[in-house]
């Protein structure tokens, strides 16, 4: 495989390429994509990322982009670059001189990502690469978890009179060696202030410690606390809670999921929910059941 790049074709940016069309030489240089491919419904892919999918000579994705999704693009070689927490299948150094070397080889290359690239994605060290290598690079920009996650429970990120504004964070701070990871390092202080709505990425194993935190700085053990698992699939799983709940909510779960922790969480449409019990501290949890909801069709 081309993974680490040829110098000599790095330097002149430009590259032969001998086509299966069987056109000759031409020289023309690659281009990388990279592509939010939204959080697993096809559905919810930009009719922009269906096009340049169906253009790409290769696509190169990671564990969470859908088989449904990659089946937008029937013509492209797939490149299987999986990543999971700490389990990287391939270095991200390894991804970004895949990518500039495919490019380099004057290939179509899509960097396709789960949600949107730019959000906890990495998707900025990528550009950065094709940058720094002279390969053009364009960002397609996708749905991201938290948002569809939200959507799908039809609870608000923000909403007049319960919350003024919405913080994406990670559960997750840098690793701590040998896979281990520490405490995410944030202003708890900031993120424990009332009316405000917390999304939590990469948040299921550290439910714990993001929710001892949060007290901690004097959010409410009352305040609604939403769980949604695999957002926009037919698996589906949402389960409202309350602050003080959440760790035992996020231990029947193995995820991906996403944390949205606030008051306009308390509006999720989970079955069997009761917004009474929420705000009494009764029954803490109400899980729906895997949805096999129509994800939006009429
Ligand atoms: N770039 C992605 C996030 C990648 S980080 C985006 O914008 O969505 C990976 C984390 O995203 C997972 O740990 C989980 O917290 C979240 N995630 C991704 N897909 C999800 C899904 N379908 N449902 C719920 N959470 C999801």
């Amino acid at each position: 495989m081309a993974f680490r790049g040829r110098k000599s074709d790095r330097e002149g940016r430009l590259v032969v390429i001998g086509g299966g069309a069987g056109d000759g030489a031409r020289a023309i240089p690659g281009q990388v994509w990279l592509v939010g491919a939204g959080p697993g419904d096809p559905e919810l892919l930009t009719l922009k990322a269906a096009r340049i999918m169906r253009a790409a000579d290769v696509v190169v994705h990671d564990r969470l982009v859908s088989d449904d999704v990659l089946a937008l693009a029937p013509n492209a070689q797939r490149i299987h670059v999986g990543k999971r927490k700490s389990r990287h299948s391939v270095p991200q150094d390894g991804i970004n001189q895949l990518l500039v070397a495919l490019a380099l080889e004057g290939r179509k290359v899509v960097r396709l990502k789960g949600g949107d690239p730019f959000v906890f994605g990495r998707g900025g060290e990528e550009l950065e690469a094709c940058r720094a290598a002279g390969v053009p690079c364009e960002v397609v920009p996708g749905i991201s978890a938290g948002i569809a996650a939200a959507a799908s429970a039809g609870a608000p990120l923000t909403h007049r009179g319960l919350a003024q504004g919405v913080t994406f964070i990670t559960g997750h701070a840098a690793a701590t060696g040998e896979g281990a990871y520490g405490e995410p390092d944030h202003d708890w202080s900031v993120l424990a202030r009332p009316n405000h709505t917390v999304v939590v990425y990469m948040g299921l194993s550290t439910a714990p410690v993001i929710a001892a935190r949060l007290m901690a700085a004097g959010r409410a053990g009352s305040t609604p606390a939403l769980i949604v698992e695999n957002a926009s699939l037919p698996a589906e799983r949402r389960v409202l809670t309350r602050l003080d709940g959440l760790t035992e909510a996020a231990g029947g779960l193995d995820g991906p999921a996403v944390l949205i922790i606030g008051e306009a969480a308390a509006m999720a449409n989970c079955e069997g929910r009761d917004p009474k019990a929420l705000a009494d501290g009764g029954v803490p949890v109400h899980e729906t059941a895997p949805t096999t909801k129509g994800n939006g069709r009429p």
